[in-house]
């Protein structure tokens, strides 16, 4: 028997935003609304991408490779989108330069797309000061806390490890799957 109620349940992705890639026909376009760029290792593993939990993480366990993904909130006025923005080491140089010139990521207008619109294709990120007052920017979300529900993983377990430890640039070239990107932004703890 079918049990009717008058409300959805409760959200449990809540306070939760949705997790953008550059896509391979257009370019991504927002304006950033977090500070700084945060990042860790992550694995594509399960057909998702996840956190690597290293030392006691699955996926290094089974072999799996991880790589570098930095993240940042943004928000798109022509859609009225607040989204998370993934990209990798390399595609988040650009980012990383705007962030030590200003002094913050907030207000930085971010134009990502593929070279030669192949869906594997390099990302370039251009980033310009966006005239947008950012009193009309949606205010920064906790980034740490969104990947957290993301990634189906308790708060706690998500969280800033040593924010003075972002590079002014990150050392793209040298940065391969099964490689660590030195240093780490963030980190989490083992399971
Ligand atoms: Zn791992």
């Amino acid at each position: 028997m079918p049990r009717w109620t008058t409300a959805p349940p409760p959200d449990s992705r809540s306070g939760s935003l949705p997790l953008l890639r550059t896509p391979a026909t257009r370019p991504l376009q927002g304006i950033i609304t977090s500070p700084r760029l945060i990042g860790t290792d992550t694995h594509f593993f399960g057909g998702h991408t996840v956190p690597c939990e290293r030392p006691n993480c699955k996926a290094c366990l089974e072999g799996i490779p991880y790589r570098w993904h930095g993240y940042v909130a943004a928000y798109s006025i022509h859609s009225n989108l607040h989204f998370v923005f993934e990209c990798t080491a390399q595609a988040a140089t650009p980012l990383i330069e705007y962030q030590h010139d200003h002094g913050t990521l907030r207000g930085c207008r971010i134009e990502a797309y593929r070279w030669h619109k192949r869906p594997n294709g390099r990302v370039i990120i251009k980033c310009t000061t966006d005239a947008t007052p950012l009193n009309v920017l949606p205010p920064p979300p906790d980034l740490t806390k969104i990947m957290a529900i993301i990634w189906s993983l308790p708060p706690q377990d998500v969280f800033l490890c040593d924010e003075e430890t972002i590079p002014a640039r990150i050392d793209a070239s040298s940065k391969r799957d099964g490689q660590s990107a030195d240093p780490r932004l963030y980190t989490f703890p083992n399971p």
